[in-house]
């Protein structure tokens, strides 16, 4: 039995990663039983409150404007629009909302204005509410959190290593920044990573060691497993055998035992015995609705479904932590600094990144003369 610890070694965590799968397994339902009742499963509700046009250059991510896939984009949504999201994600059994925006970065202004009465709305329909919206400073943080914010999401993605051969455009020292910045509120932390990308084993260990020297652990690590979009740099991926996300969730559920591991990106890979296994592996959240924030997920009703034939319900909100208090924006301690944060653009040299970028270029050059003739 482990006890909950910060100092994990990459060794360590690949002797667990490795171990007989029965045993493994075994290992993280025991150890899941210690923290959770292994019969309940928090629905969240992904909510994209902005899609697509994002500048960054994520590997993977069919949001970045330099790829050019079939999603189709939006400006930030109105609060009225999220809210009514939000209640009908409510009254299909999902206890947490989470909104995304497809940004580098929070900058202050009207748009986090809006995004800021957006979590006000929500929390005050008793649901938790989560926000991913890129790197955020300690400010802008503090206002999520005086908002009524619950939970903030930040991916490693990878390990350190591999990241670097996934995004150029942004530091891993960053995200590490903006998950120290979130800390410094009472919000609590998502942050986790996707396996398939063409990573080692050993990557996949090292994100795990990256997220568990992070004192407290996250109190949420999403496990996604890479659904490869065309026009994308890692849309030849082949996709991850249902053992590697079973081993990966069980591996995570014994390194962070107080964490709720969520089954993320890639469900509609599994089947319905394979969504069970991670379940007992130690899986206790999933993303609920027909859309992740651009790629398929199951339909809630199978959700249900699967839930009734496993004798699993949905977890009520707020079970782990108290419902945060609302402060309204005129009663704000913390106020629009106007700031310009400069995060770093360490541009790694990413040959696929690039190659996919100049081949969307020529494309879209070549799509529009042809436009241009038929016109
Ligand atoms: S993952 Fe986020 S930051 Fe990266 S390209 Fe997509 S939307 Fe932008």
């Amino acid at each position: 039995m482990n006890e909950i610890k910060n100092d994990w070694s990459k060794e360590e965590i690949l002797e667990i990663y490795n171990k007989p799968l029965m045993e493994l397994l075994y290992e993280a339902a025991t150890e899941h039983r210690r923290y959770h009742d292994p019969n309940t499963v928090q629905v969240s509700t992904l909510v994209s409150i902005k899609t697509g046009g994002c500048p960054e250059d994520c590997g993977y991510c069919p949001q970045a404007a330099r790829y050019h896939t079939d999603i189709e984009g939006n400006e930030l949504m109105s609060v009225q629009q999220v809210k009514a999201q939000a209640l009908r994600a409510k009254s299909s059994g999902s206890s947490r909302v989470c909104m995304g925006a497809a940004w580098r970065n929070v900058k202050d202004g009207p748009e986090f204005d809006q995004v800021l009465e957006m979590v006000r709305t929500i929390n005050k329909l008793d649901m938790e509410v989560c926000c991913t919206l890129g790197m955020v400073t300690e400010n802008q943080a503090k206002r999520l959190a005086e908002a009524g914010l619950y939970a903030y999401n930040h991916n490693l993605d990878s390990s350190e290593e591999y990241y670097k051969e996934v995004i150029s455009t942004r530091g891993y020292e960053d995200r590490l920044q903006t998950i120290d910045n979130v800390r410094k509120t009472n919000v609590t932390v998502c942050s986790g990573g996707i396996i398939g990308m063409g990573e080692r084993v050993e990557d996949r260990a090292g994100m795990l060691v990256a997220l568990s020297s992070l004192s407290p652990h996250p109190e949420s690590v999403p496990i996604n497993a890479l659904v490869a979009v065309e026009g994308t740099p890692l849309e030849g991926q082949e996709p991850v055998s249902i053992w590697e996300m079973v081993r990966m969730v069980a591996t995570t559920r014994i390194v962070m035992p107080f964490t709720q591991v969520r089954l993320s990106a890639g469900r509609t890979q599994m089947t319905k015995e394979g969504q069970a296994m991670c379940f007992f592996a130690g899986a206790n959240s999933i993303f609920a609705g027909d859309k992740l924030l651009t790629t398929p997920n199951p339909d809630v009703n199978e959700d249900m479904e699967l839930f009734k034939s496993l004798g699993l319900k949905p977890q009520k909100p707020f079970i782990k932590k108290t419902q945060p208090k609302t402060v309204e924006a005129e009663d704000s301690e913390y106020q629009d600094l106007g700031e310009k944060p400069r995060w770093s653009r360490p541009n790694h040299h990413i040959e696929r990144n690039k190659e996919t970028a100049v081949k969307n270029l020529i494309d879209g050059e070549m799509a529009k003369k042809s436009n241009a003739r038929g016109q």
